[in-house]
């Protein structure tokens, strides 16, 4: 329930004006997010690449509702990859960008436009040695944010894109990911979603996961197994084993400021550990579906705002 709240609140631009206006200490939302410049974010990335870790840097933004915003986000992302590869750290640190926050949505072209943006993204990437991993936002999105993937992979091979093992259509989407080449982040899903589209119970949720991870770890492309879950993790480690798979062969990733102990553990025993690092003035969605995940993340949030 207070899950379902906070996901809607997530979309309301009421409690969104009632949040800024909070007297929280900045404290709060530096837990989870890297800062709100592109310096905030370089240094973030550098503090978790000199720990052995890989970074993806997302620059906070979601539902683009003009084509100069939209345009403004493809130049940012071009700059902060063009930072990255001056910095000479391409190869530990990719990005993350949602179609949405280059203007998918908007009338009459979006998808094509935001398309034409991500190129241009993919682009920097490639410059700077390294790639992109195409987000996932809710449901409606899931076919329009696939074909733009396969659309981008035609010029841009290592593109990445996010499963939701959530939604009921997810283990059909694996098995056409299986791929050599292919990179899938595979993650439970962040979005309220009706339950003709998604399992309800977290249950359901979890065993999808691990029938989704089976094919990706039996199958020939990258696994990305993003989650913070103990017992999924083990099970990735027993399904890579039993694949026959070597530690280079696919990563785990977990969000900013979440079990950096289990990051640094991970990383210590030889997996590739990639830690999604966000950054930007737009921090309210993002914000508040790390707090719908977990009931500690609201509990901390309101004690930050009691105490001012
Ligand atoms: P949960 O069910 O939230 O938690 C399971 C268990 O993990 C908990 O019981 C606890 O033991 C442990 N745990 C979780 N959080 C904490 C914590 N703060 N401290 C200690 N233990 C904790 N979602 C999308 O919809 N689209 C995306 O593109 C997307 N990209 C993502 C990228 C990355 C790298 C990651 C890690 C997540 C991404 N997500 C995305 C979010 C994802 O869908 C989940 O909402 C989020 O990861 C929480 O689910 P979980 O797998 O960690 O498990």
């Amino acid at each position: 329930m207070t899950r379902q709240l906070l996901l809607a609140a997530a979309r309301s631009s009421a409690a969104r004006r009632a949040v800024l206006a909070a007297p929280m200490g900045r404290a709060v939302v530096r837990r989870f997010i890297a800062g709100e410049t592109r310096e905030d974010a370089v240094r973030a990335v550098d503090q978790l690449i000199v720990r052995g870790l890989h970074v993806t840097v997302d620059h906070l933004g979601e539902d683009t509702t003009d084509p100069a915003r939209a345009d403004a986000v493809r130049d940012e992302y071009t700059a902060l990859l063009a930072r990255l590869g001056t910095a000479g750290i391409g190869g530990r640190a990719e990005v993350s960008v949602k179609l949405s926050a280059l203007g998918s949505a908007l009338r009459p072209d979006g998808h094509r436009r935001a398309l034409e943006r991500a190129r241009a993204v993919c682009a920097a990437a490639e410059a700077a040695g390294t790639t992109v991993t195409l987000d996932m936002e809710d449901h409606t999105a899931t076919d329009d944010t696939l074909a733009a993937a396969a659309e981008l992979r035609a010029d841009f091979p290592r593109v990445g894109v996010v499963l939701q093992s959530c939604l009921r259509r997810t283990e059909a989407d694996c098995r056409e990911l299986v791929h050599t080449g292919s990179r899938v982040r595979l993650v439970k899903g962040a979005y309220a979603e009706p339950s003709w589209a998604a399992f309800r119970s977290r249950g359901e949720v979890d065993r999808s996961y691990v029938r989704c991870l089976r094919l990706l770890m039996e199958g020939n492309g990258y696994p990305m197994v993003a989650t913070h879950d103990p017992r999924l993790i083990e099970i990735a480690g027993t399904l890579a084993v039993r694949a026959g798979r070597p530690q280079d062969s696919y990563e785990f990733q977990m969000l900013y400021g979440i079990r950096e102990d289990e990051q640094r553990r991970l990383a210590a025993a030889g997996e590739t550990v990639r830690v999604y690092v966000p950054y930007g003035g737009d921090w309210y969605g993002y914000f508040m579906r790390r707090l719908a995940e977990r009931p500690a993340n609201l509990g901390f949030f309101l004690r930050a705002l009691g105490h001012g």
